[in-house]
């Protein structure tokens, strides 16, 4: 009988306490929730949303010089013999290329 009033009091005084703390450990999550945005820059991204040449993943996106294809530079294929320029794929690359020769050979004659 003791032991059941023990417990009953236990029960309150941990249900009292976890009531009181709530509003703190609400408060706690979202600056912890904060802290790892800024920590993995996500808290700037959410802040500025997608603008300009950024996308959803805030990388710089690169412009297909065949196709015109917006897309994100690590996807993006680079030639370097053109000067930098980026592709989409190895076929807009190779378009490139034999529109580039083309015009070369066009221009000797
Ligand atoms: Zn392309």
């Amino acid at each position: 009988m003791k032991l059941a009033i023990i417990l009953t009091v236990i029960f309150m005084i941990g249900a009292i306490v976890y009531w009181r703390i709530r509003p703190y450990l609400a408060i706690a999550r979202r600056v912890m929730a904060t802290m790892r945005a800024i920590q993995s820059g996500g808290e700037r991204r959410g802040a500025t949303g997608v603008s300009g040449a950024k996308g959803a993943t805030g990388e710089k996106l690169i412009r297909c010089e065949s196709c015109g294809v917006w897309l994100p530079a690590s996807r993006a294929l680079e030639d370097r013999s053109s000067g930098g320029s980026s592709y989409c794929s190895t076929d807009c690359l190779e378009k490139s290329l034999v529109r580039s020769q083309r015009q070369r050979r066009s221009a000797v004659r």
